[in-house]
């Protein structure tokens, strides 16, 4: 009997991987680097190599075979070959990649970071990128020597006081997320500490992260800023904050994200963090979430915490928009005949593969009948209207009662659906009427409801246990 147990616990344990103590000192271990191109060619040249903190994030199945999003990092050993540590991540430049100005050949550079824990040993740095046919291929790869004088070992300088908003356990053993605060004065200081305990309630009373609240700590840091709010380049208001937010994204109405990378970095790493949230000192909507990045909200619209929600779905777990009606800056998304990585969208290229079939009751057709053109009448009546009303340039307050009115007839709406609360496939999802489809007939990624759909919230559970576990 015990001889049993004993070769089940050797098992188990070598079902890990590689063990995370004898290849790694459990500091984190930073390389920021320059990702430059135009739609038809990319480079990435090397910045720095910095050492910061205690590695927040897992400690065991550190080499996942599959991973989510468009590139994928891998460490591996310099002198066996032997896969130590992989991650998938989402870019500002891999958005960026498919707007107008990459295919009007405009050459753009944007710093990235990639974090993992550091090396006993010299190791490779691999970066790679889905092909056309959704194949990892590589597009770098750097070797690193953790012994080496171009590692950076300086302690952090304190750019901000760090604060607990809960604390259930080690970062290691949990989901760290780091809430940034940008655009809000030393004055504005208990508004912010105000901003972050409201909408991390709201992101707490949310399923599953309500269930799963024991699992995850969440710190902040007050960053003092000269003057109030962030830039808005579209209303000709500019402000040096110190996360340097900024609407107009990819020069998108709404889309607010922030290009100072090593800045946001060197602030983050006065804290252990697994994510990063960043609130904004404004009431003008708006928002961006990158998958393994950071997810962004203006703190005082009534839109936030379901802005924070969303767009956090987007960078904890990878989650892709399920919405297809409002204007967004790209221009293809994904090759046609591609299935999708994002665990919540399907091109349905085979019903019998669907990758959330498991989910899918017997009697549900796939792919799964709704009243399309009633959504689209009624998204496209509201779409016009908010036109009407930005051009016209109305206050922030007239958009988001036009918002609410929105969503208080498209809930009904969708909830009569006769395939309603029912995982499918529903057809119209990321940008795309056609080809593309959602799991469920409504969701926090498709509309501004309440709730996320089966599909995402398994998607967020399983984000949730490979940082714990
Ligand atoms: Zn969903």
């Amino acid at each position: 009997m015990r001889i049993t147990t004993l070769l089940l616990a050797v098992s188990l344990l070598s079902g890990q991987g590689p063990s995370f103590k004898s290849h790694f000192t459990g500091q984190t271990m930073r390389v920021d680097y320059q990702h430059s191109g135009i739609a038809t060619q990319e480079h990435y040249a090397l910045e720095q190599i910095k050492v910061e903190g205690e590695w927040p994030g897992r400690r065991a199945e550190l080499a996942p075979r599959s991973t989510l999003g468009p590139y994928r990092y891998e460490i591996s050993d310099a002198a066996t070959g032997a896969l130590l540590f992989a991650e998938g991540f989402a870019s500002i430049y891999g958005e960026w990649e498919t707007t107008q100005e990459a295919a009007d050949s405009i050459w753009r550079s944007f710093s990235e970071t990639l974090r993992f824990p550091e090396p006993r040993r010299p190791v490779k740095l691999t970066i790679r990128k889905r092909d056309a046919d959704n194949r990892f291929r590589q597009v770098y790869q750097v070797a690193i020597d953790p012994g080496s004088r171009q590692v950076n070992r300086a302690s952090i300088t304190p750019r901000g006081k760090v604060w607990v908003l809960f604390e259930n356990g080690p970062p290691a053993d949990k989901v760290d997320i780091l809430v940034l605060g940008d655009g809000y004065r030393k004055k504005d200081r208990r508004l912010f500490h105000k901003d972050v305990q409201q909408l991390m309630e709201r992101l707490f009373s949310t399923e599953p992260f309500r269930s799963r609240k024991s699992d995850f700590n969440v710190r902040a840091i007050d960053l003092p800023a000269a003057q109030a709010g962030v830039s808005r380049p579209r209303s000709g208001v500019w402000r040096d904050s110190p996360l340097a937010l900024s609407y107009n994204a990819l020069d998108s109405e709404r889309y607010m994200l922030t290009y100072a990378n090593s800045a946001v970095r060197d602030i983050a790493a006065q804290a252990p963090y697994d994510a990063i949230i960043m609130i904004a000192n404004s009431d003008k909507y708006g928002g961006g979430g990158i998958y393994n990045l950071y997810a962004t909200s203006a703190a005082h619209n009534e839109q936030s915490a379901y802005v924070v929600i969303h767009e956090f779905g987007h960078s904890f777990a990878g989650l892709g928009d399920e919405y297809y009606s409002s204007s967004v800056a790209y221009l293809s998304f994904d090759a046609k005949g591609v299935e999708p990585w994002a665990p919540n969208i399907t091109a349905l290229l085979n019903p019998e593969l669907l990758k959330w079939r498991a989910s899918v009751d017997k009697s549900t057709p796939l792919p799964t009948p709704w009243d399309q053109a009633a959504y689209d009448t009624l998204a496209n009546e509201y779409q016009r209207r908010r036109v009407a009303l930005r051009s016209a340039g109305a206050p922030e307050s007239d958009l988001e009662a036009l918002f609410k009115e929105q969503q208080e007839r498209l809930d009904p709406l969708l909830a009569a659906e006769p395939y309603f609360g029912s995982v499918g496939a529903f057809e119209g999802a990321q940008y795309q009427g056609q080809g593309l489809y959602r799991p469920e007939a409504n969701c926090i990624m498709f509309t501004r409801y309440s709730r996320f759909c089966q599909v995402c919230s398994r998607a967020i559970e399983q984000r949730i246990d490979s940082y714990i576990r």
